[in-house]
């Protein structure tokens, strides 16, 4: 089996490319501006570097313990966590953080009929991309696995969460888009109108540029990802990206296998979609939508798109073209190299 990308080297090349990508497009544009001053650190599974404009040692130092913090609670593969101690004793007293993001995570399984669901955690392992050891799991050892999956087995009252039926979670596909939500909140309070956070795929940006002009956020190419898909223009969202690229290996065969899982196969979304990046306020929704919607398919995601207005897509699929929801089309503009025609989905009539 021959592994394309883990986590050790796979992060490293994601850290190198997305500061030039930051760096270009912040100095890409004519007129000075303020240099922002920032930090990296290594969390989540990934390098995350963080920009803005009350930037000093000490409120880095505040930043980082608050990711540190956040990290221990939420990881999967720490034994201490509280998502790990939950995984084992199935019903645990949760902190407000672990309440708030569950209670997004049902409700994102809600919106999209169980294609984001973080019960899919056994699968996820069954596959080996919690602990990079990645392998094709036996369809009989799939069907077993069904029994734990499905996000009706999640229940939250109070402080209290449980797990029903032997279940599991990973918040995976949600956490980094809720320590967005934390660290922008956070560093607006203390006096922040401007910043960029990069964490690992998920972008949040903080107010505009200090010169007042947008921001400029490039979307890689799923298929290159030294290549951009285009540059949106956006201020205080959240651009966030799932791709079927960002954690993937091959088989003998030349199959690709990646990280996004069908919770009603057990196996990797293959619909045609290979990266979808959802643009809205509340990172956590915005995060699991991403995930939800590569699930979802080009169909559901234009539908769940019409009956929504709390967020905007840009979907690449696997036969070139772009699929740009109606808001965001204003502010996208493909890369010259980009041969795939634009699509506009339109929303509420
Ligand atoms: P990343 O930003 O880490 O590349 P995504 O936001 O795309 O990731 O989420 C993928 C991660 O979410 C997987 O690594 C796994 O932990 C988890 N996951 C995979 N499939 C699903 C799913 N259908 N619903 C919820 N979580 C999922
Ligand atoms: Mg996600």
């Amino acid at each position: 089996m021959k592994r394309m990308s883990f986590k050790g080297r796979g992060m490293r090349k994601k850290f190198i490319p997305l500061i030039v990508l930051v760096t270009v497009l912040i100095c890409g544009c004519g007129t000075p501006e303020k240099e922002l001053s920032g930090g990296s650190v290594f969390a989540f599974d990934t390098y995350m570097t963080l920009s803005y404009d009350t930037y000093s040692e000490e409120s880095f130092e505040d930043i980082k313990r608050e990711i540190g913090c956040l990290e221990e609670t939420f990881s999967v593969t720490k034994d201490t966590s509280e998502i790990a101690r939950l995984n084992k004793e199935k019903r645990i007293n949760a902190s407000s953080d672990v309440v708030v993001l569950f209670s997004k995570a049902i409700a994102a399984s809600e919106r999209t009929g169980g294609a984001f669901d973080i019960t899919s955690y056994p699968y996820v392992k069954a596959w080996g991309f919690s602990t990079g050891e990645e392998t094709v799991p036996r369809e009989d050892e799939l069907k077993e696995l069904s029994a734990f999956v499905g996000y009706s087995k999640i229940s939250v009252d109070g402080n209290k969460v449980s797990l029903s039926d032997d279940a599991s979670v990973d918040l995976g596909g949600i956490a980094k888009g809720y320590l967005g939500d934390v660290l922008a909140d956070k560093l607006v309070k203390e006096g922040c109108e401007s910043g960029i956070l990069s964490l690992g795929g998920n972008i949040r940006v903080i107010g505009k540029k200090t010169n007042g002009s947008l921001w400029r956020i490039g979307i890689r190419d799923p298929r290159d990802r030294e290549k951009l898909l285009g540059v949106v223009e956006v201020e205080d969202t959240n651009v966030i990206t799932s791709g079927g690229y960002e954690r993937y290996f091959t088989d003998e065969a030349g199959n690709e296998y990646w990280h996004i899982i069908d919770p009603f196969t057990g196996k990797p979304a293959n619909n045609g979609i290979i990266s979808v990046t959802v643009i809205g306020r509340d990172g956590a929704m915005c995060d699991a939508l991403s995930t939800g919607l590569f699930v979802m398919g080009e169909e559901r995601a234009k539908e769940i798109y019409k009956s929504s207005d709390d967020f905007e897509m840009i979907i690449a699929m696997k036969d070139g073209r772009i699929l740009v929801s109606e808001e965001i089309s204003k502010a996208f503009t493909k890369d010259g190299y980009q041969r795939g025609r634009i699509e506009v989905v339109s929303g509420q009539g």
